[in-house]
């Protein structure tokens, strides 16, 4: 049995058309699948005898949400999604200015090792589908009662690590006849898979580019992200430029600060001559605390800050929202099957 909400647009069209059945019925299930269904019986202007064929091999799925949280400090709220084999993922619903942000997980757990990060501690369960990241927006949208207008990819899970499972999600979530999401309004945050950077640059599309850099020396980044042994900080940065050349869009370049790690003014001038002359821009974080990894946060956010600005270098510090709720990636999954640990122990 297959998820229906796995099917891109076209093997939709596909299917109906060998089942014999005009191809305005893709379009009636694509928009019905589109806006979240529970049974192929919400599917209300599509005759019963195409319902039943889909049925016998294929079913449609609405993760249950098996918790929910709203911040009381800026109304973030953050869901923890019930898969169907029983996994769980987390996505959070952020508001800002220009209407509601989704940041989605690509899979359930991460095999990247990152240090500082809650989401690979338990190491990489499994790849989501298509479906399945697809579902987090549709789900979440229908819950809050309200349109989503921008997704980031920065939930748990690398997405370059599921290459295919998320490509075909971007398809569909960004068709006319679906979710209808455009592409300059999606952002997908990778640790540095450089054939995958490259791959997606050749799709030439719109998609925001956001890269984890974290460090801007070969020395320092392998000592927190082990993905840099594999694709050195050179490799990574002539991957950026090749996007850059293919698709004209500016990347951003994630830099989580960490107290005494990679927060001194050493640190920003190492950084300020990387990204030298480059169309980017930088998101600093201020590293959230992971009880396991024992870094904390920088108290050099600022000043970093105004050193790459007085470099030439655009930088903005990214808001910390849901601080209330763990909302940050792989906080709350851990929380909650420790928690459920503890009752069944
Ligand atoms: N795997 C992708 C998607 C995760 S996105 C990636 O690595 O980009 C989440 C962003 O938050 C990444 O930039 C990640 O490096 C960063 N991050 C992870 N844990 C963090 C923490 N404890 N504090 C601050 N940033 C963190």
């Amino acid at each position: 049995m297959t998820d229906l909400l796995d099917l891109t647009y076209d093997e939709l069209k596909r299917l109906v058309s060998d089942m014999g059945e005009s191809s305005y019925r893709a379009d009636q299930i694509f928009a019905w699948l589109s806006k979240g269904i529970e049974s192929f019986d919400d599917m209300r202007n599509v005759g019963r005898s195409l319902r039943e064929k889909l049925s016998e091999n294929y079913f449609v799925y609405a993760p249950e949400i098996a918790f929910k949280a709203r911040s009381k400090i800026d109304g973030t709220v953050k869901y923890l999604f019930r898969l169907r084999d029983g996994n769980c993922i987390e996505t959070v619903v952020m508001r800002y200015e220009h209407g509601l942000s989704v940041c989605v997980s690509t899979q359930v757990g991460c095999r990247m090792g990152c240090a500082f990060c809650a989401s690979t501690i338990g190491g990489r369960v499994r790849n989501m589908t298509a479906g399945e990241i697809l579902s987090q927006v549709i789900f979440a949208s229908k819950d809050m009662g309200e349109r989503i207008s921008n997704i980031v990819l920065m939930g748990i899970g690398e997405p370059l690590d599921n290459f295919e499972n998320v490509t075909a999600f971007l398809k569909n979530v960004t068709h006319p006849k679906g979710v209808n999401i455009g592409w300059r309004h999606i952002s997908l945050s990778t640790c540095g898979i450089v054939p995958r950077i490259r791959e997606l640059a050749d799709m030439k599309t719109q998609l925001n580019l956001c890269i984890s850099l974290h460090a801007a020396t070969d020395e320092d980044r392998s000592r927190i992200m082990p993905i840099n042994k594999s694709y050195g900080i050179n490799e990574l940065i002539s991957a950026a430029r090749y996007y850059i050349e293919k698709t004209g869009r500016r990347i951003s370049f994630e830099y989580s600060l960490i107290k005494g790690v990679n927060d001194s003014k050493s640190h920003a001038a190492q950084l300020a001559r990387l990204l030298s002359g480059m169309k980017c821009h930088v998101n600093l974080i201020p590293v959230n605390k992971v009880k396991e990894t024992g870094l904390e946060k920088s108290v050099r956010v600022n000043e970093f800050k105004k050193y790459l600005e007085e470099h030439k270098i655009n930088a903005t510090v990214r808001r910390e929202l849901g601080s209330d709720i763990s909302a940050s990636c792989g906080q709350l999954r851990k929380r909650i099957s420790e928690e459920k640990q503890e009752e069944v122990f």
